[in-house]
């Protein structure tokens, strides 16, 4: 397995591979060329075509202030069908030209490079082999991640983790209409302020945890900056239960920042055994692993053991297999803000339950890994993020 970096990437919403690897191709360029005078940025293939409309150009702008966008439509032999083409020029001249693609889940590839992404961190395949060497080297998983990722994640994490605290505030200050025509509010504002007459701690909670859910996504839908956790449609779960347990639990920076890595490590898994796009395995593989992954960092933040932890991960993806992609007008909004808060909330259902009755479980992480993929595959395609069922269809029909 690659290193869980692959996992968490900072970008704008509300597409992984539209505006997130554009995102971190433009900063990557930029970086490289910090003294050129001017930058301008080509847009192939399905870049080009979903153009503007899916915050690609904002996206590159962002990352590579002042850039020109330009959208060639025309192209068609392409080695990606995300292909961008970077030029950077001093004094009137060109410096540098470098073709980068955006290769899903907010990754890129720069043509003719080894990417220190594609390096294998992990030897171990799955998690069982993660558990078997840990029971070898009598280490924790922690520990496990840290001795083969270096201990230099931490600085990684410690950037990830600021980021999603100031989508969670950004999206707790803002209000008003979403983009895209649906006509959707903002509500978690709302939904942290508005305390009910009566309420229990528990619903307290609850509430206030999907007010943070909301934050993050209603700033995915917003085009703004998130963290892929592992994606965008799904990048509220995660840092909602951190910033509940930080905030209003008292849980201190440093073991959130454990707490990350445990669920990066959960999240990589997934992807390298089944899938974390809605696109190929349906919402399953992006709620489902956001569950997981939370339910995983709330295991590890209260300490729970290795089995603990494993089986609050199975847990959660196990009771959001089958759920489809269904966006309303293809939006990241309807169901896809909701869901994130309910997927946080289902989150520690799974961590409680994994406490008490993880030495009867009959099914392994692994497994349940492998049965999302597998039903994945056997969702009709319209179920696997192309609006055109469910939820999208019944709107589309009724509208
Ligand atoms: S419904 Fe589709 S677009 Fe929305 S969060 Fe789920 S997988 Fe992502």
């Amino acid at each position: 397995m690659k290193s869980i970096k692959s996992v968490y990437k900072i970008g704008n919403g509300p597409s992984s591979s539209h505006t997130v690897g554009p995102y971190h191709a433009a900063r990557t360029f930029g970086s490289r060329y910090p003294d050129a005078d001017s930058y301008e940025v080509t847009l192939y293939g399905s870049l080009a075509f979903t153009g503007e409309g899916h915050g690609t150009g904002k996206a590159i702008r962002e990352g590579l202030p002042g850039a020109k966008v330009l959208f060639d439509r025309k192209t068609s032999d392409l080695p990606h069908p995300n292909t961008m083409l970077f030029k950077a020029f001093k004094d009137g001249k060109e410096i540098a030209a470098v073709r980068i693609f955006s290769i899903g889940g907010g990754s890129i590839r720069i043509e003719n490079e080894f990417s220190e992404e594609d390096r294998t961190v992990y030897q171990q395949k799955n998690f069982s082999e993660i558990v078997s060497l840990c029971d070898q080297e009598n280490i924790s998983i922690l520990q496990l991640i840290y001795i083969l990722e270096g201990y230099t994640l931490r600085d990684y994490l410690k950037t990830i983790w600021e980021a999603m605290k100031a989508a969670v505030e950004r999206g707790l200050a803002a209000e008003g209409i979403l983009p895209g025509g649906l006509g959707i509010s903002r509500k978690a504002k709302t939904l942290y302020e508005k305390r009910c007459y009566n309420e229990s701690a528990d619903v307290t909670m609850n509430r206030i945890i999907a007010a943070y859910a909301y934050a993050v996504s209603e700033e995915n839908a917003a085009e703004n900056l998130v963290v892929t956790a592992p994606t965008c449609g799904s990048c509220g779960v995660l840092p909602s239960i951190l910033y509940y347990m930080h905030k209003d639990r008292g849980f201190p920076e440093d073991e959130i920042l454990d707490a990350l890595a445990v669920a990066g490590l959960v999240g990589n898994v997934i992807r390298t055994n089944a899938s974390i796009s809605g696109a190929e395995c349906g919402c399953q593989a992006e709620i489902g692993s956001a569950c997981s992954m939370a339910a995983a960092a709330v295991a590890q933040l209260f300490g729970l053991n290795i089995d603990q932890v494993e089986y609050a991960a199975e847990i959660a993806m196990e009771h959001n297999l089958g759920l489809t992609c269904d966006p309303v007008n293809g939006l990241v909004q309807i169901p896809c803000i909701e869901r994130n808060a309910v997927a946080a909330m289902r989150a520690l259902s799974a961590v409680n339950l994994s406490r008490f009755l993880y030495a009867t479980r009959k099914i392994s992480f692994d497994e349940v890994v492998a049965t999302m993929y597998r039903t994945g595959l056997d969702l009709n395609e319209k179920y696997r993020e192309t609006a055109h069922g469910g939820l999208a269809q019944i709107y589309r029909e009724s509208v």
